[in-house]
């Protein structure tokens, strides 16, 4: 039987010329054996399996083997769980940085750090949903040819907004070629026939009035923005908070919910509306509770994982009584979105509504990027939904949502994007921080986390 299988990955290490490569590995010799792994496949872990890679691509998973094709190195990994890469579907780069945001973080040295602190946290990919200037297209280009570090960056670009309205450019401190406000349908069009050849993956649509205190997008620009972006292909994500703002983007055609629904519980006709249509979900539960969760929980400021995704002003800050208070003063309303959203994911999960990770980290200061998708996935654990179901809407399922069917899943031909855990995620799902190595493009790219 060892025999059989190491014929069998012999096999596929000789038909690797006839596998299409992506030209972001290095050729290289021979390839190599991650040993005795458990390994996320199907919604489990696998027996401890070899996990064969070579130029960047997973070659096969085998249990039970003995020995190993020559030239191919192994490493032992007895005790270790590999879960497929993350993507997370909803983030912004290059905006906040330490207790600071605005224009002025949006640079290549920032972006790649960022991008780079993602990969460290098992994300490798990130779709960055809007608030981006020119210079977007132009790291999107230099991360799909492998001339960026960190997780792959994907993304919306500037997005389309309102005029005086959503995205708030004061609050959110953005600069005016962050993003687009077209004032007619016309203007709609071009816009995005623009966006399309300068290279995005979707198009950012903001639908939010917040209570009324801001112009709300009009339902022709919605579907205008809907028809040019079906037109080039792409899909239409957008903002919503409200109810009324879901109803307003499923009925116009919208592709993706770029947040959860946070003020009502979600109807038998959204649902099946969504259904019908194939909306995909991306609730970013996380916004909210990072309003309330530094406050409730100073001692993060001491465990390694949260260290390593803050700066030490960020961490003393949440020993500042003024500031603690200030929080603590708004924590209530989070905390009713929070659940909110919690039960509209686990109505929508169980309705078979495509879900998938998402947290706008990287939107403000508190919406730490990768720790608020490791918390993610804890919130959305809470809400009910399994740990397996859980981890492969933050793989195969999020990147789903861009398109890719070789990423996020770990079988011959899938990218090699992974991460090494020291312990079971499905034991406990917190234990996705408990990274003892991230791989891309079949090269490890950070060690331990913690
Ligand atoms: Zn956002």
């Amino acid at each position: 039987m060892p025999l059989t299988r190491r014929a069998a990955l012999s096999a596929a290490l000789a038909s690797l010329s006839v596998v299409p490569g992506t030209g972001l590995a290095q050729p290289r010799e021979g390839g190599v054996a991650l040993r005795n792994a458990r390994i996320f496949a199907d919604g489990r872990f696998t027996e401890p399996s070899t996990l064969l890679i070579s130029d960047g691509r997973v070659r096969a998973v085998a249990a039970g083997l003995s020995g190993l094709p020559e030239g191919v190195r192994g490493i032992d990994m007895a005790g270790h769980y590999i879960v497929p890469g993350m993507t997370s579907a909803h983030v912004h780069v290059g905006h906040a940085v330490g207790l600071e945001s605005g224009p002025q973080f949006y640079t290549r040295d920032t972006v790649e750090a960022q991008l780079q602190r993602y990969a460290a946290f098992g994300v490798t990919q990130v779709a960055a949903l809007g608030m981006g200037p020119p210079l977007f297209h132009a790291l999107r280009e230099e991360s799909r040819a492998g001339r960026l570090r960190g997780a792959t960056l994907r993304g919306a670009g500037p997005g389309l907004g309102v005029t005086d309205g959503a995205p708030p450019a004061g609050p959110m401190r953005l600069a005016d070629n962050q993003v687009l406000r077209p004032r007619d349908e016309a203007e709609v069009r071009s816009a995005v026939d623009r966006l399309a050849a300068a290279g995005i993956d979707q198009v950012k649509i903001w639908i939010e009035d917040a209570n009324g205190q801001l112009p709300m997008m009009s339902p022709e620009i919605v579907r205008a923005a809907v028809q040019a972006a079906h037109r080039h292909n792409l899909p239409v994500v957008a903002h919503v908070h409200d109810l009324s703002h879901a109803r307003l983007a499923v009925s116009s055609g919208v592709d993706i919910l770029g947040h959860g629904i946070r003020d009502e519980p979600v109807d038998e006709a959204l649902v099946a509306a969504m259904r019908q249509a194939g909306t995909r979900y991306i609730p970013t539960i996380q916004i909210d509770e990072a309003e309330y969760l530094y406050t409730d929980r100073p001692e993060l400021a001491d465990d390694a994982v949260f260290q390593a995704a803050t700066t030490p002003a960020f961490r003393s800050r949440m020993a500042d009584s003024g500031w603690r208070e200030t929080q603590s003063r708004k924590g209530e309303q989070h905390r009713d979105a929070v659940r909110m959203n919690q039960r509209n994911l686990l109505t929508l999960h169980r309705a078979g509504v495509p879900v998938a990770l998402g947290t706008d980290s990287g939107a403000t200061p508190l919406r730490v990027q990768g720790f608020a998708e490791h918390r993610e996935l804890a919130l959305m654990v809470e809400a009910g939904l399994s740990p397996a179901d859980v981890l492969r809407i933050a793989t195969e399922g999020s990147a789903a949502l861009l398109g890719d069917t070789d990423r996020g899943v770990l079988r011959p031909g899938a990218r090699a994007d992974f991460a090494v855990l020291a312990a079971d995620p499905l034991e406990n799902i917190a234990n996705i921080g408990r990274i003892a190595a991230v791989w891309q493009d079949g090269r490890e790219v950070a060690g331990r986390l913690s």
